[in-house]
């Protein structure tokens, strides 16, 4: 018998089950990550976008996202050890996130939670930069800014640009370079 009292089947809890967990609980993040990023583009380029869940870019973004958390998680594993420092996406607390991902009852350490929470928040701040971005219809690409005590990869990444939902370098379309990663990305507005 099932001796949980929540009434759903114990299961084993392998990587790839962890992968679909972390997805369902990242979605409504990754919304709010998006949103946060449309009211940044708008303070702080004056891009002028309204944030619209059924914008296809936001959708885009946002699947992507949610597809993309399953490599994260696998990589996050050799990563336990490599963390502290950005306190991801302004406005709220990885610490929290972290805290919901392990109530979920998804079998990792607390340095693993956070880690996903931080790499996720950068992911998704970025990705909704990007679509607020396109759904300006005014930037015609990015440039990478590199955040405060960066790197040997971010400062070689710093001020070089890419177009509009292109890659910096093979493989890299944007922040976060790697875990601890505080760069962003900053339009490029057309004339
Ligand atoms: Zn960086």
């Amino acid at each position: 018998m099932n001796p949980n009292h929540n009434g759903h089947a114990t299961k084993k809890a392998p990587a790839l089950d962890s992968g679909d967990t972390i997805e369902r609980l990242m979605r409504p993040y990754y919304v709010q990550l998006a949103k946060l990023a449309f009211d940044d583009a708008n303070a702080d380029h004056g891009l002028g976008v309204a944030f619209d869940l059924d914008n296809p870019y936001v959708q885009t973004a946002i699947d992507h996202l949610a597809k993309q958390v399953r490599n994260v998680t696998e990589t996050t594993k050799q990563q336990i050890a490599d963390m502290t420092g950005r306190a991801a996406a302004e406005g709220w607390s990885t610490e929290q996130l972290a805290r919901q991902i392990r109530q979920l009852g998804v079998d990792m350490s607390r340095s693993r939670s956070l880690t996903i929470a931080r790499t996720e928040s950068a992911s998704g701040y970025t990705q909704g930069s990007i679509s607020a971005y396109q759904a300006s219809g005014v930037v015609s690409g990015t440039t990478w800014l590199m955040g405060p005590d960066s790197c040997a990869i971010c400062q070689a990444l710093d001020g070089s640009t890419a177009d509009l939902g292109g890659e910096f370098a093979d493989g890299i379309s944007g922040p976060p370079a790697h875990p601890r990663c505080t760069c962003v990305l900053v339009p490029i507005i057309a004339e």
